[in-house]
């Protein structure tokens, strides 16, 4: 009977916590209002947190090539394409592909780079109507926006995936017909 008396007490105790931490949330949001009347995003971005690991910062003009970020990836979404430079020591970036159908944010490849030109970004809405537009090529994208100074939007993206081909190119020259030879002396 005994310990009857005391599952009940302790059945009623541990409702009643769980019971009174509901009751205070619903107390914190009524009194707060609704979401949407204090972030009515898009015109006013929900505020993050400092640490927020969201789409990358990446400085071209920084970046050595030395694979150490796409070593580290867990599941290789990052892509470099890199040729030797011919005018000095190391590597040009050619391309910085992220495929962010693959990248689950975990900041592994922040840590090793030495020159610390890559880190997570605040971004955290890059929609996109096609797969191909969830690979983000750093390298092509304007630096403010691949820096984080501008938002990284689908629109910058789709942008750095246009080919400019040139409107016409001067067509090389046909052979000159070679001069008839001179006719033997009599
Ligand atoms: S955040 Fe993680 S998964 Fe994404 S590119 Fe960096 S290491 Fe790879
Ligand atoms: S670790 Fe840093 S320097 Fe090396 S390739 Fe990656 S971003 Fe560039």
């Amino acid at each position: 009977m005994q310990v009857w008396f005391r599952n009940v007490r302790l059945a009623i105790s541990t409702i009643s916590a769980g019971m009174y931490v509901t009751l205070m949330t619903m107390v914190h949001t009524f009194r707060r209002g609704a979401f949407a009347a204090h972030f009515a995003y898009p015109e006013l971005p929900v505020p993050i947190k400092p640490r927020y690991r969201g789409f990358h910062r990446f400085d071209l003009t920084t970046c050595i090539g030395c694979d150490k970020c796409a070593k580290a990836c867990p599941v290789d979404c990052i892509y470099i394409e890199k040729e030797k430079n011919t005018q000095g020591k190391g590597f040009l970036v050619k391309g910085f592909k992220i495929d962010y159908t693959k990248c689950m944010f975990c900041s592994l490849c922040v840590d090793p780079c030495p020159v610390d030109c890559i880190f997570m970004g605040s971004t955290h809405d890059l929609s996109c109507f096609t797969r191909d537009g969830c690979v983000v090529d750093y390298a092509k994208l304007p630096l403010e926006v691949s820096w984080g100074q501008a938002t990284l939007n689908p629109t910058s993206v789709y942008e750095s995936k246009k080919i400019a081909l040139p409107v016409w190119v001067k067509p090389p020259d046909p052979p000159k017909a070679a001069a008839p030879a001179p006719a033997p002396a009599a």
